[in-house]
């Protein structure tokens, strides 16, 4: 099969992507910094950030499923994986199989990875309020975990992005956890964790949306760097009367004789039909107004006071994940988790 370069692609500043990381672990001080890579290292592609960030010192990475595990084979020396889902029935061949570790997430999941195997190293996550996944914290201090060899002792901060008092309480919570639960290491904060402070960072970090330039909380703004830049190609300028509309539904009409470049970018790639209104793109440091609605794989915009742009050239999608959330209502996880396939990384 011929590989033919498609006509959108997402620029990741590798370095940006290494600096945030080495900001995070600074703030995580004496911790070590991991890095959480599920659903394709939030859609960056997770071979590559695991690649970097092993070469920049990360020796602790998170995926969702066994799949996202085993597409990840083999791993750099020194590193280990963890698997946020932990065991479930079907998962136990691959939990075998594969040089990762299982965070388990219920009674019956401990059952399981007992059945399975004593003496094998585990992480187990204890949900200390967010009532997601996790054992509860009566039946981990009931005895649940007697015996299991504990590699890492987790729990997850749900609302560690507000100034919420359930921090706290998840908090003190998670040290009664540490007093009575035997474990080489305890993690509890995502990047809104580390921002929290000293006293929440434990033995372990694991950052995710930081790492890919999404601002956790506003203490972090002026310190996380952007790292994904969608593009997208040009595929026809047309030029449009006054009083002439662009697109479906006719949203949009020129106000005056316009130029418009339709590109080859829209809601199928997940840029979705939210970024109307208010959107845009930059070319050679010009501004670019979308104009009318988004299409599923086209999306306009007025280049009418920009000289030469043409067919075949290249736009900036405007994808400042902080801005970008807050004109879209979008979360800046759904921003990067969302954009499609069809984009050359
Ligand atoms: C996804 C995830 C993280 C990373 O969270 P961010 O908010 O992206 O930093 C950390 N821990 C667990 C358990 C997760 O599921």
């Amino acid at each position: 099969m011929i590989a033919i370069p498609p006509p959108l692609r997402l620029r990741l500043d590798s370095a940006a992507l290494v600096a945030n990381w080495r900001w995070l672990a600074a703030l995580s001080g004496p911790a070590a910094c991991g890095a959480a890579i599920k659903a394709d290292g939030y859609g960056l592609g997770a071979c590559e950030v695991l690649a970097l960030l092993a070469a920049a010192g990360c020796r602790d990475f998170f995926v969702a499923h066994w799949s996202e595990a085993a597409a990840l084979m083999p791993l750099p020396t020194g590193v280990a994986l963890s698997v946020l889902h932990g065991v479930g029935e079907s998962d136990m061949v691959a939990a075998r199989m594969l040089p990762a570790r299982p965070v388990l997430n219920s009674v019956e999941q401990v059952r399981r990875w007992r059945e399975a195997g004593e003496g094998q190293l585990c992480d187990v996550m204890v949900d200390t309020g967010m009532n997601r996944l996790g054992l509860r914290v009566e039946e981990a201090l009931g005895g649940a975990l007697d015996g299991l060899m504990i590699e890492t002792l987790h729990s997850h901060l749900a609302s560690a992005d507000e100034d919420s008092d359930q921090n706290a309480r998840q908090l003190a919570a998670f040290r009664t956890l540490r007093e009575r639960i035997p474990a080489r290491r305890y993690s509890l904060a995502n990047s809104a964790g580390i921002c929290l402070g000293a006293d929440y960072v434990f033995d372990l970090t694991r950052p995710g949306i930081a790492l890919y330039g999404g601002i956790p909380r506003v203490e972090a703004a002026e310190q996380i760097r952007q790292v994904v830049f969608p593009e997208a190609r040009i595929l026809q300028v047309r030029s449009v009367a006054a009083g002439e509309s662009v697109g479906y539904g006719a949203t949009w009409t020129a106000p005056r004789d316009s130029r418009i470049a339709v590109a080859n970018l829209g809601y199928a790639d997940g840029y979705l039909r939210c970024h109307a209104g208010r959107g845009g793109a930059t070319w050679q440091g010009r501004r670019l107004p979308l104009v009318g609605r988004v299409s599923m794989d086209l999306t306009a915009f007025d280049v009418s006071a920009v000289d030469g742009l043409d067919e075949g050239d290249w736009v900036a999608i405007d994808y400042d994940l902080a801005e970008t959330a807050a004109r879209t209502g979008l979360s800046q996880y759904e921003l990067l988790t969302g954009l499609g396939r069809r984009f050359g990384r």
